[in-house]
C-alpha cells in the first residue's frame, strides 16, 4: 500500500453539535497510539463549527456547492467549510445522487470548486443493484469517474471512494472479488485518464456496510486503502474498532 491508509465516518445527518463534540474527544482520546490512519470525521454542518482536531485526525463535510457565495437557499460554500477547519468534502454520495437527484455535470463542478479551494474531495462512485444485475457496473464506473473529473488535471488531492449503492446502509458487503474488481477498473479508468499522474499515491477507499466484523477482510483486499464508513462509524466502539483494525493491517500490507 502506498496511500496512507483513511477511515472517514460519515455520520450523515445523525448528531447534535454537542454530541458530535463528545464523539470527536472520547474517540481521539481513544485512538491516542494510532499515526498511521488518517481519521476522517464528517459530521452534519453545524458539527464542524469550532471543533479542532489534529493530525492524524480531520474534518470532513458532507457535501457543498460550487458557488462561492449568492442566492442558494440551504447550500454551504467551501469557503465557509475551509473556514470551520474543513479538510475533505464528500462530493456525489449515492443518497445525493439517488434522493436528491444530483447529476455528474453538479459533481464535477463541486470537484472543482474544492480543489480550487485547496481541499480535498472525496468522490464517490457506485452502481445500483439493478446495474449491476444487467451488467452495467464498469460502464457506470466510468462514467461516474470520467464526468466528475471533467477538466482536472491531477490526481494530486483526490479520494476515490468505491460504494456500491446496494451496500450503502443495507448490512450487505460487497465480495472480496467484487471490491478487488471493482477497484482495479478504477485505479485502470484513472490511468488512462490521469496518463501523467501517479495512481498509486491516489487513495481509493471502500464504503458499504463495513464494520469491525468484515473489517479485517476488506482492508486486506489488494488495492484498498481504507473505509468510508456510515452506520457503523455512530457508535465509538465501532467506529474505533475499525480503525485499530486497518492501523494494525496495513502494517502487513
Ligand atoms: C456511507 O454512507 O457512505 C456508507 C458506506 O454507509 P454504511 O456504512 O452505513 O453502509
Amino acid at each position: 500500500m502506498v496511500a496512507t491508509p483513511i477511515v472517514a465516518g460519515n455520520w450523515k445527518m445523525n448528531k447534535t453539535p454537542t454530541e458530535a463534540c463528545s464523539f470527536i474527544q472520547e474517540s481521539v482520546n481513544l485512538l491516542l497510539d494510532i499515526d498511521r490512519v488518517k481519521v476522517i470525521f464528517l459530521p452534519p454542518f453545524t458539527g464542524l463549527f469550532d471543533m479542532h482536531v489534529e493530525h492524524p485526525f480531520s474534518l470532513g463535510a458532507q457535501n457543498c456547492h460550487w458557488e462561492d457565495q449568492g442566492a442558494f437557499t440551504g447550500e454551504i460554500s467551501v469557503g465557509m467549510l475551509k473556514d470551520c477547519g474543513v479538510s475533505y468534502v464528500i462530493v456525489g454520495h449515492s443518497e445525493r445522487r439517488h434522493v436528491f437527484s444530483e447529476t455528474n455535470d453538479w459533481i464535477n463542478r463541486k470537484v472543482k470548486a474544492i480543489i480550487a479551494a485547496d481541499l480535498i474531495p472525496i468522490l464517490c462512485i457506485g452502481e445500483t443493484f439493478e446495474q449491476r444485475k444487467s451488467g452495467q457496473t464498469n460502464q457506470v464506473l466510468e462514467e461516474q469517474l470520467q464526468d466528475g473529473l471533467e477538466m482536472i488535471n491531477s490526481l494530486e488531492k483526490l479520494v476515490v471512494a468505491y460504494e456500491p449503492v446496494w451496500a450503502i446502509g443495507t448490512g450487505i458487503t460487497a465480495s472480496v472479488e467484487q471490491v478487488s474488481g471493482a477497484l482495479s477498473l478504477v485505479r485502470d479508468i484513472l490511468s488512462i485518464q490521469f496518463s501523467d499522474s501517479n495512481i498509486d499515491n491516489s487513495p481509493i477507499i471502500y464504503g458499504g456496510s463495513v464494520t469491525p466484523t468484515n473489517a479485517e477482510e476488506l482492508i486486506s483486499v489488494p488495492g484498498v486503502d481504507g473505509f468510508l464508513v456510515g452506520g457503523a462509524s455512530l457508535n465509538i466502539e465501532s467506529f474505533t474498532s475499525i480503525i485499530k483494525i486497518v492501523d494494525k493491517i496495513i502494517l502487513n500490507k
